[in-house]
């Protein structure tokens, strides 16, 4: 029975590891594969791990395997799920983080962009100040501060 059970675990194993390789190489090679990103690799994954399940609840509702070795092949399945869960969670995280960061640069250069740099430069001695500044960085002059009224 052990052996059943390792070469089950086994051929899952197999499945899981081969399926993404398998469609990444796809019928559609001349087509950009549809979802090469790691959320994407995650989701398909996590879509084998519960066809795997699907199959065996099948087969144990078939009478194919004893419940022992149901409910540890299942217990597998579900923490490999989880796992992936986890880490589709993460993954999803880190892309939010990215739109925010990527946002946060956008709205800073477009703010660079509507700012009349010489709303910093000094009305003494003409330096350009490279951000708006209350004092000139160059000699000390107070700069008016036009840039705030807008
Ligand atoms: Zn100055």
């Amino acid at each position: 029975m052990l052996l059943i059970i390792g070469l089950l675990i086994a051929f899952g194993l197999a499945v899981f590891v081969a399926t993404p390789l398998l469609s990444a190489k796809g019928p559609g090679s001349s087509t950009l594969p549809v979802d090469v990103t790691p959320l994407g690799d995650l989701k398909r994954r996590r879509l084998v791990v519960y066809e795997n399940l699907k199959d065996l609840e099948f087969e144990f509702q078939a009478g194919k395997i004893a419940a022992q070795d149901y409910r540890s092949l299942r217990e597998n399945y579900l923490g490999e799920a989880a796992a992936l869960m986890a880490a589709t969670q993460e993954a999803e995280q880190l892309r939010e983080n990215d739109a925010v960061i990527e946002r946060e640069v956008a709205a800073r250069r477009a703010l660079r962009k509507i700012t009349p740099p010489q709303d910093y430069v000094c009305p003494h001695c003409g330096f350009e100040n490279p951000v708006p500044v209350k004092f000139c960085g160059e000699c000390g002059t107070r700069i008016t501060d036009r840039s705030r009224k807008v």
